[in-house]
């Protein structure tokens, strides 16, 4: 008589019926060959549960079911391409933003947890309950204005990119989570907007040196280079932004910027000679310098 691992049930695996190596085995395993990347623990749970379609708390939850013979093998082989350097987001095509599950592909930048700091600093600092009228420039997998929308039913977002392609994810995202209250739009930064037709912009620029280092590592190495480098000093889009959000936000409206850790400075004295006020550099919850909000004169 063969004993079959139930899935589900915690129930070892012993072998026959294609059962081939129980969650708490295949992790240790999948660990292993990524033992010298950061997160090997963390990306080896959410590849495994994006296998499996179970949440990460299931397989603390039964170590000991068994996965079958051909679960086992995409889970290997989702190993070996994170063990080469590709992000987890590419290959489940996933990454949550703030508690959103989104669409990702390699034309999209990959929303990073820092980023939510933009969409606290509208929420904290704008009107919930009157109709604003609020941008998302480079909006890539729609993340900003996506979380903005689900948050206030009562603003109209639109989502801006100059990739057509990206406006497709931003579309699909918005549609998936039942979201009304956002236009996607394809147009490069402010382009397509009419002058002072805005209540705030929001912008996760390209603010990365052209030449840095970093760019060679990591994930950033398979991101779209556009949505991440900008000129030498990396300033190249702030400083266009400075300029054209100008024109378009309302009197008194206002603009939240995120840069670079060493460019809060830069970022202010660009926003300044444009004649905004009220310009201010926010941290994120590593103390890093994250986020410039400004305000155009009344
Ligand atoms: N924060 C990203 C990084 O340094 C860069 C994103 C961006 O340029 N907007 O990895």
């Amino acid at each position: 008589m063969s004993i079959v691992g139930f899935r589900g049930q915690g129930t070892a695996p012993t072998g026959g019926c294609g059962v081939t190596r129980s969650i708490k085995e295949a992790l240790d395993q999948a660990v292993n060959t990524l033992r010298n990347q950061d997160d090997a623990r963390l990306d080896s749970e959410v590849l495994l549960a994006f296998v499996l379609d179970r949440s990460r708390s299931h397989l603390h939850a039964w170590p000991e079911a068994g996965l079958d013979a051909e679960q086992l093998r995409r889970f290997e082989q989702l190993i070996a391409e994170r063990a080469r350097g590709r992000p987890v987001a590419h290959l489940t095509g996933r990454r949550e933003f703030w508690s959103l599950d989104l669409e990702i592909t390699t034309d999209t930048l990959i929303p990073r947890p820092e980023t939510e700091l933009l969409v606290e600093q509208a929420l904290a600092l704008l009107p919930a309950q009157q109709n604003l009228r609020i941008a998302d420039l480079g909006t890539g997998s729609g993340a900003i204005a996506i979380a903005l929308a689900k948050e206030r039913k009562a603003w109209s977002l639109c989502a801006l990119d100059r990739s057509l392609a990206c406006c497709r994810v931003a579309q699909r995202n918005a549609q998936r989570l039942g979201l009304y209250n956002i236009d996607v739009v394809n147009a490069d930064w402010c382009d397509a907007l009419a002058a002072s037709c805005l209540d705030a912009i929001l912008c996760n620029p390209p603010y990365v040196a052209d030449r840095d280092p970093h760019l060679q590592r990591g994930d950033l190495r398979y991101e779209p280079r556009s949505a991440l480098a900008s000129g030498t000093g990396g300033l190249d889009a702030i400083s266009r932004l400075a300029a054209d959000t100008a024109r378009v936000l309302k009197k008194g409206a206002w603009l939240f910027l995120e840069h670079g850790y060493d460019q809060s400075q830069d970022v202010y004295k660009l926003l300044n000679n444009k004649g905004f006020t009220n310009i201010s550099c926010i941290r994120d919850l590593a103390g890093i310098e994250r986020v410039t909000r400004a305000r155009k004169p009344a």
